[in-house]
């Protein structure tokens, strides 16, 4: 199942040979596998036919980034990424495996995030451009949230689904009317630096009942849409957002401006997948 030219540049750059293969499921981008090495090491391997070692070394940054902010939450360790001669790319990370939460793991989980979003830079951005998903995330650093999100998060995603036709040119203007609106919407706060992708399908509890968090979009924002984000598939249990908040107090009137933060994961749902994700797209930008 792994193609061949992945496994033999997986062995050499890890200087192991694989020695059993488990397929992998529920990831929405790429191919992915628990491989046993013939040191008895487990890994998880992940690969991309149709994308190269750029958006895997992007995630292997990110990892790192996280990691170096030594919250409470788990993060694999990457071992190797790389690209075959045939251009697909792969990346090797530490197999962590699922465990059954403890009755402290959400709440934990919730410290652990509002720890990280204690990370601070003066500006919204990044050193480094990245991937959300399968597609492009510019990261250029900007002084203000309204701007960051008009012009590095909102206006790329728009253009592209305006561009293939999944939204029509009258969404353009329900968006324009809405910019306008921003600065009074967002609340002023620092750039925090956030996992950037942070919905169910990206963390799970390990063995020891701690929040592994994985394929990381970072960059440092607002850190309100990464809770926006978790609020968009049915929410995170109530205890997560309980002791995030004893951390680090969200600012009055989150939960009005929840939608509008949204509508950039719904723009990316709508170029990855089409579907129903432009017509909520569609039903928020209207109320502006
Ligand atoms: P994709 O990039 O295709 O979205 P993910 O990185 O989300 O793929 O991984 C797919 C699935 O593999 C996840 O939903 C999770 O269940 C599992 N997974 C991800 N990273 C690890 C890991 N380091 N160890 C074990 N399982 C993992």
């Amino acid at each position: 199942m792994i193609p061949d030219e992945v496994r033999q540049q997986v062995q050499q750059s890890l200087s192991k040979n694989i020695k059993a293969v488990q397929s992998v499921s529920g990831g929405s981008i790429n191919e992915a596998a628990k491989i046993r090495l013939d040191d008895g090491q487990s890994c998880f391997l992940k690969w991309n036919r149709t994308a190269g070692a750029e958006m895997f070394s992007k995630e292997e940054q990110g990892l790192k980034l996280l990691k170096s902010a030594g919250t409470g939450l788990s993060i694999p360790i990457v071992f190797a990424t790389g690209e075959t001669k045939a251009g697909i790319g792969f990346l090797v990370q530490e197999f962590i495996t699922r465990g059954q939460p403890k009755p402290d793991s959400a709440s934990t989980f919730g410290e652990a995030l509002a720890e990280l979003h204690r990370h601070h830079k003066k500006q919204f951005g990044l050193e480094y451009d990245n991937y959300i998903g399968r597609l492009p995330q510019a990261n250029t650093w900007h002084k203000n949230w309204v701007d960051f999100f008009i012009d590095a998060r909102i206006q790329p995603q728009l253009k592209m689904a305006t561009d293939s036709k999944k939204l029509g040119e009258e969404t353009i203007a329900h968006f324009e009317s809405l910019y306008k609106l921003l600065p009074e919407i967002f609340p002023e706060e620092l750039p925090s630096l956030i996992h950037g992708d942070l919905w169910s399908g990206n963390y799970f509890y390990d063995e020891t009942g701690k929040a592994a968090v994985y394929d990381p979009a970072v960059y440092y924002g607002l850190r309100e849409i990464e809770l926006a984000f978790t609020h968009l598939f049915g929410g995170f249990p109530s205890e997560f957002y309980r002791a995030y908040e004893s951390v680090y107090p969200l600012q009055t009137g989150f939960s009005k401006r929840k939608d509008v933060y949204n509508l950039y994961p719904l723009l990316v749902h709508t170029n990855l997948f089409g579907g129903s994700y432009g017509q909520q797209v569609k039903s928020i930008v209207k109320r502006f």
